[in-house]
């Protein structure tokens, strides 16, 4: 028997749509084909086992060959082969799916049947001129037949010649695309798409060295593992093989903290293993190390829009027929199961983190570091796994202990509630850098949290949110007395025109840095405490950091940094400077200060006269002798300010104590700090 006739597509002619649009992937066509081959291998393992095919199975191996001098690439199986009446249904008539008929029909055997890929072999036509297939069917007295076509809607259908049941399918490859004719590259593919696939897929033999070069051995080069780790049972798999599997899949990672393996087959199915890595800092270099399978076969390794965002960071494998493989991912996002695969993913990992938490709590802390930074994620992204994971995560404080949310609000509560009953959360991001404001709270016995991670500033202000009555604050972000404001604030002794004189010695004197304010305030910190301390507000700071990750936050970025200088008036250094200031500006402050005081008093008076009076009734000579009175009062001002700017200037001590209180921060550098160093040998040591 031999046909010619056309092919029965409803469209005039889909050659040329499949060749440019219907994959933007050309080289997915041999995932198709061999998968075809896969599942006609399959189909006849199920006849068999139900005792519908009486032959022998053989060797079923499937043999990959590229002949680049014919131009052909073969895959050859050993299945279920076709007739006549089957090529003409299942590959003429290109809409009807054989599989979707076959799985209806063996339901129950054949859920393994790949069969999701729409338009699978032809495929085949984005690239080759001309297409063979030399089938035999399984049936008993089936005649062996060969179709071929060359890329337009007429083929030809003949008997042929062909010993053993199965196909070749036989891909004269168009001269475009000749780079699939060439070993490395097929073997590259195979390695993507077919690694895992559960037939055995040879492509060539081993190979081995011999007098100088090397020559193929008489061994199948089989490419794939019939049997990956994520389609046995967990029961049969020891923690050796998780890791092996993992090594095989990430050779370059480190060893992951551990697994999930998923296996479930109602209401969806989906199988797979999914290992948290240890993600050290930067989140974004650890995405897309999901691949996702469906029946073993490899569709794609970036599974965003089909697991949660944070999910992404996980490494492993996800096998699913009822992901829809085919389509765009905004539909993938829409679709009813893959919302109910993602939700279940997010639950078991939220149970498993649970689970070790509860059951291994010392394991659990041991890798909280490599950890944290997924599950703060998956906090801050997902509301649901954030309600799971508020009983699990963890702070850590500057010793080194691991507290959960509760139990460190229970550990603070006595000591840091604020008088506002505010519970106050102190965190240093860096013990180094802030090391002495650290010591300073300890003395106080309140608790410090090391939040250095690149996640803790919007994990704050999260917590901030969700947890009652609860503030947040960085421990340099005020003097450890007020850190937590309670009754017990000491108060400042110093006269106004002392206040005065010391904010403009130390105003004066701070460094002049773009984009750096700073301001002088007062506190009487006791005697021990630090004679001068910087503190960084709180919320600006933490509104910069933000912007720094967050585009649309850019105005933050662009306001200056806030500095409060913080000088100890209980500090002799603090009033040793008053003193001193005292005695060296005498002379020719006093005079100033005295008339300051005499224009003062008119000032006032003449305010009161005034405000007494409606505005028609005070005469011109009465406003003209105000606004000189503050003229005068300005100038006079000034003309002090300018007086202690100059001794302020000479004074080493003021010097001193500002690079210290600098030096303390991190923030002394270059030339200011070589400064300090020549200034500091001077003083201690005045004969230099
Ligand atoms: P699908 O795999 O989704 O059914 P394909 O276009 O890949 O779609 O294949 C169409 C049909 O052609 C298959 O369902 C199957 O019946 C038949 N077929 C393709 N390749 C083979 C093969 N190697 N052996 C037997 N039948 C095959
Ligand atoms: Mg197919």
């Amino acid at each position: 028997m031999s046909k010619q006739g056309n092919i029965g597509v409803t469209s005039e002619n889909i050659f040329p749509i499949i060749k440019k649009f219907l994959y933007s992937d050309h080289e997915i066509f041999l995932r198709e084909i061999v998968s075809n081959a896969v599942d006609a291998t399959q189909k006849l393992k199920t006849l068999a086992s139900v005792g519908e095919y009486k032959g022998e199975l053989g060797d079923q191996t499937i043999r990959v060959t590229v002949d680049p001098k014919a131009g052909t690439l073969t895959v050859s199986d050993r299945g279920i082969g076709m007739t006549a009446e089957e090529i003409d249904k299942y590959i003429n008539q290109i809409a009807f799916s054989g599989a979707e008929e076959f799985v209806e029909k063996y339901k129950n055997d054949a859920a393994s049947i790949i069969g999701h890929f729409g338009l699978g072999f032809y495929s085949t036509f984005m690239v080759s001129k001309k297409v063979e297939i030399i089938t035999r069917s399984c049936r008993d007295g089936a005649v062996p037949m060969r179709w071929s076509c060359e890329g337009n809607p007429e083929y030809l259908l003949e008997e042929t010649v062909k010993e053993e049941t199965g196909t070749d399918i036989i891909l004269h490859i168009d001269d475009d695309n000749t780079d699939f004719l060439d070993k490395e590259r097929i073997s590259g593919l195979l390695k993507k798409y077919c690694r895992f696939l559960p037939i055995p897929i040879a492509f060539g033999k081993k190979q081995e060295w011999k007098d100088g070069k090397y020559v193929d051995t008489e061994e199948d080069n089989i490419v794939n593992d019939t049997r990956p780790a994520w389609t046995r049972k967990p029961v049969e798999l020891t923690d050796e093989d998780y890791r092996k599997f993992y090594r095989d899949l990430h050779p370059m990672s480190d060893e992951p903290l551990f697994w999930i393996h998923l296996n479930v087959d109602y209401p969806f199915n989906l199988t797979g293993i999914l290992y948290f890595p240890r993600i050290k800092n930067n989140i974004d270099i650890n995405r897309n190390k999901i691949q996702l399978y469906s029946n073993q076969v490899f569709v794609t390794d970036s599974v965003e829009g089909i697991v949660p965002e944070f999910l992404t960071l996980l490494h492993g494998v996800l096998d699913s027929p009822d992901i829809p493989l085919n389509v765009s991912r905004s539909y993938l996002q829409s679709d009813q199961n893959v919302k109910k695969i993602s939700n279940h993913i997010t639950k078991k990992v939220a149970d498993r983190l649970e689970d070790i938490f509860r059951n291994d709590r010392p394991q659990f802390e041991d890798k909280w570091d490599s950890l944290r930074l997924f599950i703060q994620y998956g906090m801050l992204s997902d509301e649901k796994f954030y309600e799971r994971a508020v009983k699990f995560a963890l702070l850590k404080d500057t010793e080194g202990k691991y507290y959960t949310l509760d139990e460190y609000k229970t550990l603070i509560k006595e000591n840091q509630t604020d008088n506002d009953g505010q519970l106050v959360y102190l965190y240093t991001n860096s013990i180094e850098e802030q090391y002495s404001y650290i010591q300073a709270a300890k003395d106080k016995a309140y608790s410090i949290l090391l939040m250095d991670g690149q996640l803790d500033v919007h994990l704050v202000g999260q917590l901030e949110q969700k947890l009652e009555k609860t503030r947040f604050v960085r421990i340099d972000s005020d003097t450890t007395a007020n850190i937590i404001r309670k009754n017990d604030a000491t108060h400042v002794e110093l006269s106004s025109d002392q206040r005065s004189a010391l904010q403009e010695i130390f105003r004066s004197q701070a460094p002049k840095t773009e984009k750096t304010d700073f301001h002088i305030s007062f506190e009487a910190l006791g005697e021990k405490a630090n004679p001068v301390m910087l503190t960084q507000s709180e919320y600006i700071r933490r509104m910069r950091e933000m912007s720094a990750m967050q585009p649309g936050m850019a105005f933050y970025g662009e306001m200056p940094d806030n500095y409060n200088i913080v000088l100890n008036t209980d500090h002799a250094l603090i009033k040793k400077v008053i003193a001193d200031q005292e005695t060296a500006c005498a002379a020719s402050l006093d005079p100033i200060t005295a008339d300051i005081k005499g224009w003062q008093a008119r000032q006032t008076d003449l305010r009161s006269k005034q405000d007494q009076k409606k505005d028609e009734e005070i005469s011109a000579e009465e406003k003209e002798d105000l606004e000189n009175t503050n003229r005068k009062l300005e100038e006079l001002n000034s003309l002090r300010n300018v007086i202690l700017a100059q001794y302020a200037a000479d004074n080493s001590l003021v010097h001193e104590l500002i690079d210290l209180a600098l030096l303390s921060n991190g923030m002394l550098k270059g030339e200011a700090l070589s400064k300090f160093i020549r200034r500091s040998i001077q003083m201690i040591d005045p004969g230099q």
